[in-house]
């Protein structure tokens, strides 16, 4: 009895020897052994800074530090999923690991993703083509139905979300679809899960002999430009599709902007982009429902919109003209257009053009990333919106005190910070409060209308004043003392030093004065003072800054 990978994939790929995915001579030796095996040049490459460490070295053929990265942030163990170049190039391998020309087929549900047939076709094997529904929902017993009988469809290709229309299959019809066809491996696009509402399939693709799912830091992770991707199944499948991969798949730097976008301080961001583009989604279909040329607006769970207008002609001249691209899919649906979710002005001008009115300003964000030897720090502020609030210093007073400034500020703050506690909480302190004055500077954009504000605020025995004038140059005065030598792991004397940070990276004259007993009131007064002088500060005021909706 063959196993089911022995019975399907191509006797070639099995005559092949297997490959070491763990690239054995990376496991023998430490990366700082002498290399002279590799016919690379000893030089580093004539690029500056960053970009030029280890360049002149091949990288590793499955780099192990970013498989274990993937591999935890998908939910599952290394050793079930081989990185590739995108999600496109694992669509490659799958099909050239088990298709011959002429001989066999894969299977699609249009429309959907082009990939799939174009390498099919390059490949020579036949494109089997069912419909999805009048309203492009997949429909798994006609699907069953529709290969039956057809011993030489080796792939089946679902897309969930699928692109370009944007709907969901449910996992329970995908898991129907592989019980039904136990000789035929499914292959599950995840690309755009990450703004949907649907579980992930990956752990059970890393258990089932006949699942593969595809996933890739393009779209939610925004690293399109790197091509970084996988496919997740059993180890056996894994082992054998990577026998299709070239020598040295994955580009350093690729590599490199992998592990430093998913590293533990970006993750915060990440969720919350994620969270922003998928409101701004929601909040975009209803008014292009009310756009005088658009028929239809399909919001399924992908990072973009599926429309269908009246005269797709007339609105591709006017997109040329306005230097907007979106993608028409006349395939998909006569005036099929897909609309990719941007920033907030990039939507804004997309909306105007369908002669429709977003009805807000842009909100005001700003994004910092900021890494030292000492600390990896993220940091998004939105001004105009008082959720979320998820702040990781590493040190949980400190998190405590910055939830007090975006709290009383009235502003959405994510911080998080990978910082060298071990050595002590200085660099991390001070890393936070430049890092946050540095995106508060920048959501604040022109600082039209803003002027000097000042806040006094008693706390039991504590009286704490804080004036602020952020037009001006940086300067900072900070009078006060503390008894306690630390508040947890929070040491006092940096409160001083955590202000003067804030008035540098912002641009701000930032004084402080505060008295009384308890140093924990005081710590904690001088930040509430801060927040709440910052909320007159950010307020959009009258004409000086335009009013919008949910501003305090
Ligand atoms: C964008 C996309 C991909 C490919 O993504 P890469 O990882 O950039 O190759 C795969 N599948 C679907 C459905 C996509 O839209």
């Amino acid at each position: 009895m063959t196993s089911l990978l022995e019975r399907l994939a191509r006797p070639e790929i099995l005559a092949l020897p297997p490959v070491d995915v763990a690239a054995q001579a990376n496991e023998r030796f430490s990366s700082t052994a002498i290399k002279l095996d590799a016919n690379e040049n000893p030089f580093p490459p004539l690029v500056d800074g960053s970009l030029a460490a280890n360049v002149n070295r091949y990288p590793e053929p499955q780099p192990a530090e970013l498989r274990r990265v993937m591999a935890a942030l998908y939910g599952v163990a290394p050793e079930s999923l081989v990185i590739t170049r995108g999600a496109d190039d694992a669509i490659e391998i799958l099909i050239r690991t088990f298709c011959r020309p002429g001989l066999d087929a894969i299977s699609i549900c249009t429309p959907t993703f082009s990939a799939y047939a174009q390498y099919a076709r390059l490949q020579g094997a036949e494109v089997i083509e069912t419909k999805l529904d009048n309203n492009f929902d997949f429909e798994p017993a006609m699907f069953i139905d529709g290969v039956r009988g057809r011993p030489d469809l080796k792939l089946a290709f679902i897309c969930s979300p699928n692109n370009p229309t944007g709907n969901p299959v449910a996992p329970k019809d995908i898991l129907r679809l592989a019980d039904g066809l136990l000789e035929t491996i499914i292959v599950l696009d995840e690309a755009y899960i990450e703004f949907s509402e649907l579980e992930s399939l990956a752990a059970e693709a890393a258990r089932r002999p006949n699942l593969v799912v595809l996933r890739t830091l393009s779209k939610a992770y925004g690293l399109a430009g790197a091509r970084v991707g996988c496919a997740i199944g059993t180890p056996e499948l894994i082992a054998l599709i990577s026998r299709a991969l070239p020598p040295y798949p994955l580009p350093t730097l690729s590599i490199q902007a992998a592990l430093a976008t998913l590293s533990a301080s970006r993750r915060p961001v990440h969720r919350q982009r994620i969270e922003k583009i998928k409101a701004d989604r929601d909040r975009l279909a209803p008014l292009l429902e009310g756009s005088p040329i658009v028929n239809s607006v399909r919001n399924g769970g992908g990072n973009y919109l599926f429309l269908e207008v009246d005269e797709p002609e007339a609105l591709a001249r006017k997109m040329q003209s306005l230097g907007i691209r979106i993608r028409f899919r006349p395939n998909a649906a006569p005036g099929g257009v897909r609309l990719t979710i941007g920033t907030d002005a990039e939507n804004e001008a997309a909306l105007a053009a369908f002669g429709v009115d977003l009805g807000t300003s842009p909100a005001r964000r700003g994004e910092i990333v900021r890494d030292t030897k000492e600390t990896k720090i993220a940091v998004a502020i939105d001004l105009d919106a008082d959720a979320p609030r998820r702040i990781d210093t590493g040190i949980s007073f400190y998190d405590h005190m910055f939830d007090q400034v975006a709290a009383h500020g009235g502003f959405a703050l994510t911080l998080a910070c990978e910082g060298d506690l071990d050595i002590d909480a200085h660099h991390s302190l001070e890393d936070c409060a430049l890092a946050f004055g540095s995106a508060l500077g920048k959501a604040l954009g022109d600082r039209r209308g803003i002027g000097r504000f000042g806040f006094s605020l008693p706390m039991d025995e504590t009286e704490a004043h804080v004036l602020i004038d952020l037009s001006g140059r940086p300067y900072s005065v900070f009078e006060g003392d503390f008894q306690a030598t630390h508040i947890g792991a929070y040491p006092t004397e940096m409160t001083r030093h955590i202000f003067r940070s804030f008035a540098d990276s912002l641009g701000a004259a930032i004084h402080v004065r505060v008295s009384g007993e308890n140093d924990h009131h005081k710590t904690e007064a001088c930040f509430k003072a801060f927040g709440r002088a910052l909320r007159q500060a950010v307020k959009r005021d009258g004409d000086a800054l335009p009013s919008t909706k949910g501003v305090l």
